[in-house]
């Protein structure tokens, strides 16, 4: 029997993998800069947390988590999304205790049982960032700003960031009755999906892709003139930090955010060129979270941002993530003696930083050129019987072709 992986999830083969590492490196610098440290939680965890803050009536709770009762009848879930975890694990440890700002990143997978498409998977990863402690509207301009100077050092273009606020406890009740109000005078013309929406979070039906549902639509109330003052005051501010920090945004009263617990800022990284998956990255303001789950009464912010959508897209666009190391050597060493011979000078050049790669079977010099070759190596060491004898190497540059003799003792030094 072939064994094969789980719909909707993939593997990560080299040369894939080099540019998940360089994605991942590039957001720990950019990250790091604006004093964020990595966090690490573990893939499982207790149902009742997601239950508890995604919310219980979401599709990702109803229909997409990856949910099983273990051996010892304990209810988990493998983690749907990555802030839940994040704000148990800063509450668990009494992280709030010292101090309450704390700034988090994270990279890892994630599972949904959606259904899979280009951009769209089961075991899907994040980035993301979890900044806690500050409810001024700057650090919302802060963590935004900061997503898009990671996205130009990656080198992403003809990417929007669009930014909305949801209001608060206080205004948002008012502004879901009008709305859920309006969407009863069009309540024949919506889709099965939003008729049952509507109840628990009617801003979620602008989510909907059914253009039957978006025509319906169009004249709906949206959520800026229910704010109150301090929400419209926060959203001006977020408007004046990103201003100020040189980041250009767009103003999107329809954004939404499909979990329960955000307030105030959500915005969202957007892009035209991966069809229906136009959404590279989310984000929000939580409070109110924390506190939910159990935790002091701190206030919170952050995102996920989707590393497979990101690689697409940076694939579309032509950009290229990886740069080669400038020097890839190939030993072709011939016999026994010339392969002993070779095996403290590579250790040596590794250990000098350079890439060194040879054939272990010893196999002719034509079939070791070849491996050369295909490794994309820009020079190949030969050494035979008679190199030996002579106690030299030949260097040969696979570009140019020229081929120097090298004392042996001298072959470190050649590429350092
Ligand atoms: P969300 O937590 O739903 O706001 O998702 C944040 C980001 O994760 C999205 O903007 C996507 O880039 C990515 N994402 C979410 N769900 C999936 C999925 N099923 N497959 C691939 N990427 C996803």
């Amino acid at each position: 029997m072939k064994h094969t992986a789980v719909k909707g999830m993939h593997d990560i083969l080299p040369p894939d993998s080099a540019r998940w590492a360089v994605l991942e490196a590039k957001a720990r610098h950019v990250f790091s800069r604006c004093g964020y440290a990595e966090i690490r939680t573990p893939i499982v965890e207790k149902t009742p947390l997601f239950l508890r803050s995604v919310g219980e009536q979401t599709d990702m709770v109803q229909k997409e988590m990856y949910s099983f009762v273990d051996q010892g009848d304990e209810a988990l879930t493998l983690r749907p999304e990555g802030t839940a975890a994040v704000v148990r694990a800063y509450t668990q440890h009494g992280v709030y205790q010292q101090d309450q700002v704390a700034k988090y990143f994270y990279a890892g997978p994630y599972f949904r049982r959606e259904r899979p498409q280009k951009g769209r998977y089961r075991q899907f990863h994040q980035l993301g960032v979890e900044l806690f402690g500050a409810a001024h509207s700057f650090a919302d301009a802060e963590v935004m700003a900061m997503l898009m100077r990671f996205l130009e050092a990656v080198g992403v273009r003809d990417v929007r960031l669009e930014v909305n606020s949801l209001g608060c406890k206080q205004c948002r009740p008012k502004y879901y009755d009008t709305m859920r109000e309006f969407l009863a005078s069009v309540a024949e013309q919506l889709c099965e999906n939003c008729t049952n929406r509507m109840a628990t979070n009617p801003m979620r039906l602008f989510d909907c892709k059914n253009t039957q549902c978006q025509t319906a639509l169009t004249e709906a109330p949206t959520v800026q003139d229910y704010w109150c003052g301090e929400c419209g005051e926060h959203f001006d501010q977020v408007g004046a930090g990103l201003d100020a920090l040189g980041v250009t945004y767009w103003t999107n009263h329809r954004i939404v955010r499909g979990l329960d617990y955000y307030v105030r800022t959500a915005f969202e990284v957007v892009t035209h060129d991966l069809g229906a998956q136009s959404a590279l990255c989310g984000g929000g303001r939580y409070d109110g979270l924390v506190k939910s789950l159990g935790g002091p009464d701190v206030p919170g912010i952050g995102f996920g941002l989707g590393i497979e959508r990101l690689l697409l897209l940076l694939e579309q666009q032509g950009a290229s993530l990886v740069t080669q190391e400038a020097t890839n050597i190939y030993v072709a060493a011939l016999g026994d003696d010339a392969r002993v011979a070779m095996l403290p000078v590579m250790d040596e050049l590794r250990r000098a930083g350079l890439r060194v790669q040879w054939d272990f079977d010893g196999r002719s010099l034509k079939a070791q050129m070849k491996r050369a070759d295909r490794a994309e190596a820009t020079h190949t060491v030969i050494v035979g019987e008679s190199e030996l004898a002579d106690g030299k190497v030949i260097i040969r540059n696979m570009s140019t072709k020229a081929q120097d003799d090298v004392v042996l003792a001298k072959v470190v030094d050649f590429f350092t």
